[in-house]
């Protein structure tokens, strides 16, 4: 049987050491605000918007909402971001993604200074994860490494398979998991022999996009199972990309979803804000 990784709770950790250091920062007169802006009302991401605010609130960090019109052209949500950048009192903006299709997701990430992209999205922070300096770091990867290093699980010197190649995911973990040493084989959709090549894997992390896609004949016994994935069954429960059931009695550590990785996302993103704040204010 394996351990659960409880995401939850490492969350609740790192935010809580988090609202501890704001207060203190305050106390010497420095405060830390983020800027969510929202385009038009998709419900998912009113959902994941909420829950950021959420997390700011019971830190301390000071939520600045814009929540825009579907109708917003890019040139206004660029106009918005350049008076974010400027704005001394704004340490980290966040746009919550997708953008409408009139939107290109492309020229707003580009032009979110690097020092307020909190969500580690801009090329110079993903150059420098790649060149190994210091940056912002893609939330939802940099939350991972948190859970492996707080469980006290080695990455030094293992064999880390990434299923999945996307610039928020499976590209930024797969560069920390080889900052932490491990020995990366990323996998996507062209890759041959998954199942074998996921089955050398001491650490498997799914990020595969595709609902219960990963069971006990893709693991190695004793292997360390993250799964990134979260869709929606058909009776509107949450999974991941891995089959739990399966594939939990032959892992030696593993996250649920929901409960695992999810939670970290927006911990590491309050994380990076009070950095951003710490650094550049
Ligand atoms: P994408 O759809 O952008 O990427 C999926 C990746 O999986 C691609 O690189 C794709 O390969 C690869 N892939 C697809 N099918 C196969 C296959 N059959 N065999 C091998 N590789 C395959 O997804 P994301 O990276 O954005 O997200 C992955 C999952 O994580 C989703 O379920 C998403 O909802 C979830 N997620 C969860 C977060 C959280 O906070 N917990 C945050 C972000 C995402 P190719 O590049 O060749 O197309």
């Amino acid at each position: 049987m394996a351990q659960l990784i409880d995401g939850k709770k490492i969350s609740k950790e790192i935010k809580d050491e988090l609202k501890a250091e704001v207060a203190e920062l305050l106390k010497q007169g420095k405060t830390c605000a983020l800027a969510v802006i929202q385009v038009g009302d998709d419900p998912a991401s009113s959902v994941y918007v909420g829950n950021k605010k959420k997390a700011c609130a019971y830190i301390g960090i000071e939520s600045l909402s814009y929540e825009l019109p579907e109708s917003t052209t890019e040139e206004e949500l660029l106009s918005l971001i350049d008076k974010l950048n400027k704005d001394p009192k704004v340490h980290g903006i966040l746009c919550q993604l997708p953008l409408p299709s009139h939107i290109c997701e492309d020229h707003i990430i580009h032009a979110i200074s690097p020092k307020k992209d909190v969500d580690g999205f801009h090329p110079q922070n993903v150059g420098n994860l790649v060149i190994g300096e210091k940056g912002f770091v893609s939330c939802t990867p940099a939350g991972i490494i948190e859970l492996l290093k707080r469980y006290q699980i080695p990455m030094d010197g293992k064999h880390c398979v990434v299923v999945g190649r996307s610039n928020i995911v499976g590209k930024p973990m797969s560069l920390l998991m080889l900052r932490e040493n491990a020995t990366v084989t990323i996998c996507h959709s062209h890759t041959q022999n998954l199942k074998e090549i996921c089955r050398e894997a001491d650490i498997l992390i799914v990020a595969i996009g595709k609902p219960r896609y990963i069971g006990a004949d893709y693991v190695k016994d004793n292997a360390v199972v993250i799964d990134v994935g979260i869709h929606r069954n058909a009776e509107n429960k949450l999974c991941g990309d891995v089959i739990f059931e399966e594939v939990e009695p032959k892992a030696s550590y593993i996250t649920p979803v929901p409960g695992g990785v999810g939670p970290m996302t927006i911990a590491m993103l309050m994380h990076n804000c009070v950095e951003a704040m710490k650094l550049y204010s």
